[in-house]
C-alpha cells in the first residue's frame, strides 16, 4: 500500500512512509474489509476510516509540526489509525490526543492501538483518546503544534484556532457537500493564514445525535 502511494507520488516523505508502514491498517479496519485498498471504508455509526491517500496527505501536510516532542490533536479520531501515526511521529516526549464523540469508537480505537506499534505510547500516556465533542478541541493539553480534523465543518471552529500554537498548523475539511481541505497556519504574531489544498469528501463534524440519525 505504501509503495503504491509512493509510486503515484502521494507519499514523498520517508518519515511518513515509515510511520504508515509501522502502523498496520489491517488492525484498524473492520473484519472483512480489505485493509490496503485505497478507499474510505465504513466503520459503523455513519463514520468511515479515511482512505490511505488522505491519511498520507494529512501526515505530510503536518509533518513539520509532528516532530519529536511536539503536541498533536486528532479530532474525529474514529478508528485511531491517524492518532497512532501522530503518536509515533511525536514520540514518547510528545503528546498525541484523539477526540471522538462516539464512545464505542473510542473503545474500539483503544483496542486497535493496543495491538499496534503505538501500544507502548498509549500505555505510557503520550497517546490518549477521549470521548468528547471535537468542536471544542481538548483544552487540557493545548496549545498544539498540529491539529487534524477528520470530519468536515461548515466553518473552522474558533476553539480549535484558539488551541493552535503560534507556528502551529491545522488541517481541516471545510464545507457541506463541496468541501475543501484547508491548511490553517497560525503565524508567530498570532494572525492566521488559510489556504485550500484540495477538494475532498468527508463525513460531517456534527452532533452525535445528528450523526446517528444519519444527518
Ligand atoms: N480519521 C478517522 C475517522 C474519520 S470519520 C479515521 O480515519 O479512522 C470522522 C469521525 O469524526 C467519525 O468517527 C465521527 O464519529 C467523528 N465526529 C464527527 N463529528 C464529531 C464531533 N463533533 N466531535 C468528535 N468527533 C466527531
Amino acid at each position: 500500500m505504501v509503495e503504491h502511494l509512493q509510486h503515484y507520488g502521494v507519499i514523498s516523505s520517508k518519515k511518513v512512509a515509515e510511520v504508515m508502514e509501522a502502523v498496520d491498517r489491517a488492525l484498524f479496519v473492520p473484519d472483512g474489509s480489505p485493509p490496503y485498498l485505497d478507499s474510505p471504508m465504513s466503520i459503523g455509526y455513519n463514520a468511515t476510516i479515511s482512505a490511505p491517500h488522505m491519511h498520507a496527505t494529512c501526515l505530510q501536510l503536518l509533518e513539520e509540526n509532528l516532530q519529536p516532542g511536539m503536541r498533536a490533536l486528532d479530532i474525529g479520531s474514529g478508528t485511531g489509525y491517524l492518532t497512532a501515526c501522530f503518536a509515533l511521529m511525536v514520540g514518547p516526549q510528545g503528546h498525541a490526543v484523539g477526540v471522538e464523540h462516539i464512545p464505542e469508537l473510542v473503545s474500539s480505537s483503544i483496542q486497535n492501538i493496543e495491538k499496534s506499534a503505538a501500544a507502548s505510547l498509549l500505555k505510557e500516556g503520550s497517546l490518549q483518546v477521549h470521548v468528547g465533542d471535537g468542536r471544542l478541541g481538548w483544552p487540557e493539553l493545548a496549545p498544539y503544534d498540529a491539529i487534524h480534523v477528520g470530519a468536515a465543518a461548515p466553518e473552522i471552529p474558533q476553539p480549535l484556532i484558539d488551541q493552535l500554537k503560534p507556528g502551529g498548523r491545522m488541517v481541516i475539511p471545510v464545507g457541506n457537500i463541496f468541501q475543501d481541505l484547508k491548511v490553517v497556519d497560525k503565524n508567530l504574531d498570532g494572525s492566521v493564514s488559510v489556504r485550500s489544498e484540495t477538494s475532498v469528501r468527508y463525513v460531517p463534524l456534527t452532533t452525535r445525535d445528528a450523526q446517528l440519525r444519519n444527518y
